[in-house]
């Protein structure tokens, strides 16, 4: 019977699954932490980058309101002044200049122009003699003239077909009578190259852009001017869902991509106050997320050089507590095991002994014990030597070891030519079966190098429901009783001490 049976390979011991689980407990709380710390540091670089295309946008905003401002202020002056008969009386050139001050040469302002109620030029800023022109057929024009409650009206992009050629786009207001009669519309140009210089001030990222759009999707302005980007002033982006959303929300940031060159981008937007105008920073995204991906990158290398050395090191733990607990099974097993014969040990036996008395305390079932005695084996060795006297131990070891059954039951060499039988649960007439058993076992080995003496065994039995008055070496006093009974009996033989319920005991 094994004295300690091994743990079973791949069988996880206690220590080994505390380990594991705990070292699985720190990569996952490592993994989440870095991973909720990755996301919330994305989260502010995106956050980092809308304020300041934020702040950006309001910067823009408050630009254009102001010249837009300036330009309403100009329009307004012209009128009022216009209508005032002091200023009729003036000569034409005490007029013009009453009516465009010295900021209408301003480089980025086209001319301003009074037109009548049928779009005849009557005051224009390029000259004291009014251009011969005709300017019925603007939009502008026809829609003072339709609508008497439009106020500042914004017109789309156009080009100039004089002077500088360029982009511009016109602010007008309609000239009315008191009673609210159409007496004409003054109105003044602005080139667009304007915002152009006011964006190229700004630092904005690479493959970045700033924009000044019109809420019919006509492209005003945008920076920077590359390639075909100038194309884009004056173009209509007004089927496209990114200007959908820019005039649907009024302000605020979303990532998408660009029609005009399909990269991804942050763009933050703002209507200009109440004006039909929009602002939008498109960020590259790259560049926005540009710092936080390289830090990404090597956090998550970090990391993972980290959870993989916690894992490596558990895998190398649990490999030496491994080969520890074999070891330390190894040597518990030496030291219950006897050297000469393979089977338990005196130590081991006290032990038995002791646990499975306090086991019989509990449960109320006798226990029996056997004390088993070679006989005349003093002789034996003077005829076979130690040599042959070891081996004949080993054979009888053997046979005792074969003739136990229970998993329960336990032989033990008690010392010298001495073994013992712990039997737990066993009445007096079970262990007085195993003792002839074993008797009879011994007595019918092969004659040990033709002696013709067989090897025979004298057995002392001692049977006894475990009680708490008496101690286990009470059970061991009575068995040797028994033991010295068989040898003064003759030997070769079985005999027993009853202690209690003797009835138990079968006759021999
Ligand atoms: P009895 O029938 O009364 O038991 O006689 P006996 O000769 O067996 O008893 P005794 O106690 O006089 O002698 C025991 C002998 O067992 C003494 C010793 O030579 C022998 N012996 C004890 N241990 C060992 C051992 O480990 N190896 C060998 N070869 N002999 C042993
Ligand atoms: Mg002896
Ligand atoms: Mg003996």
């Amino acid at each position: 019977m094994p004295l300690n049976p091994r743990p079973k390979p791949g069988k996880w011991s206690r220590p080994e699954i505390i380990l594991i689980l705990g070292s699985i407990l720190a990569v996952s709380a490592i993994l989440t932490i870095v991973t909720s710390l990755l996301f919330r540091e994305r989260d502010s670089a995106r956050d980092f980058a809308a304020r300041s295309a934020s702040n950006i946008v309001q910067l823009i905003d408050a630009d254009v309101l102001r010249n837009t401002e300036l330009y309403d202020t100009s329009l307004q002056g012209m009128i009022t002044s216009w209508q005032r008969p002091e200023v009729q009386a003036l000569s034409v050139q005490m007029r013009h200049l009453v009516l465009f001050d010295r900021s209408t040469a301003a480089p980025y302002k086209g001319d301003l122009v009074l037109l009548d109620k049928r779009g005849n030029i009557l005051a224009d800023s390029l000259d004291v003699t009014p251009r011969n022109l005709n300017l019925s057929d603007r939009a502008h024009f026809q829609a003072h003239r339709d609508d008497p409650n439009l106020g500042l009206v914004i017109s789309d992009p156009f080009k100039l077909h004089t002077g500088y050629r360029d982009w511009c786009i016109s602010f007008s207001r309609r000239m009315s009578s008191p009673t609210g009669e159409f007496l004409g519309v003054a109105s003044g140009a602005m080139r667009l190259v304007y915002f152009e210089e006011l964006f190229k001030t700004l630092t904005i990222g690479r493959d970045s852009n700033v924009n000044l759009i019109n809420t019919r999707g006509f492209l005003l302005a945008r920076q920077p001017v590359s390639g075909d980007s100038q194309n884009f002033i004056g173009h209509d982006f007004s089927q496209q869902p990114n200007f959908k959303r820019f005039l649907n929300e009024a302000s605020g940031s979303f990532t998408s991509i660009s029609s005009i060159d399909n990269k991804e981008r942050l763009y933050t937007f703002s209507r200009v106050g109440h004006l039909p105008l929009v602002v939008v920073v498109g960020q590259s995204v790259e560049e926005v997320y540009g710092v936080w991906r390289r830090n990404a990158v090597l956090v998550g290398l970090a990391t993972s050089v980290l959870c993989f050395g916690i894992l490596w090191l558990t895998f190398l733990l649990c490999r030496e507590l491994r080969l520890r607990q074999r070891a330390e099974h190894e040597l518990a097993e030496l030291a219950s095991t006897d050297g000469l014969t393979g089977m338990a040990n005196r130590r081991k036996l006290d032990h038995v002994l002791k646990t499975e008395w306090a086991r019989g305390l509990r449960s109320g079932k006798p226990m029996s014990l056997l004390m088993i005695d070679v006989d005349h084996f003093k002789a034996f060795n003077d005829r076979h030597g130690h040599h042959g006297g070891d081996e004949a131990l080993r054979t009888v070891a053997q046979t005792i070891l074969g003739s136990i059954r229970r998993p329960g039951d336990l032989a033990a060499r008690y010392g010298g030519e001495e073994f013992s039988v712990v039997l737990p649960e066993t009445p007096l007439a079970g262990a007085q079966l195993i003792a002839e058993k074993i008797r009879e076992a011994i007595e019918a080995l092969a004659p040990f190098a033709d002696d013709p003496n067989p090897i025979t065994v004298s057995i002392g039995i001692a049977s006894q429901e475990p009680n708490s008055r008496d101690d286990v070496c009470e059970l061991v006093t009575i068995a040797d009783k028994a033991l010295y009974q068989a040898k003064r009996k003759g030997r070769n033989r079985v005999e027993y001490t009853v202690t209690e319920s003797p009835r138990q005991a079968l006759p021999l």
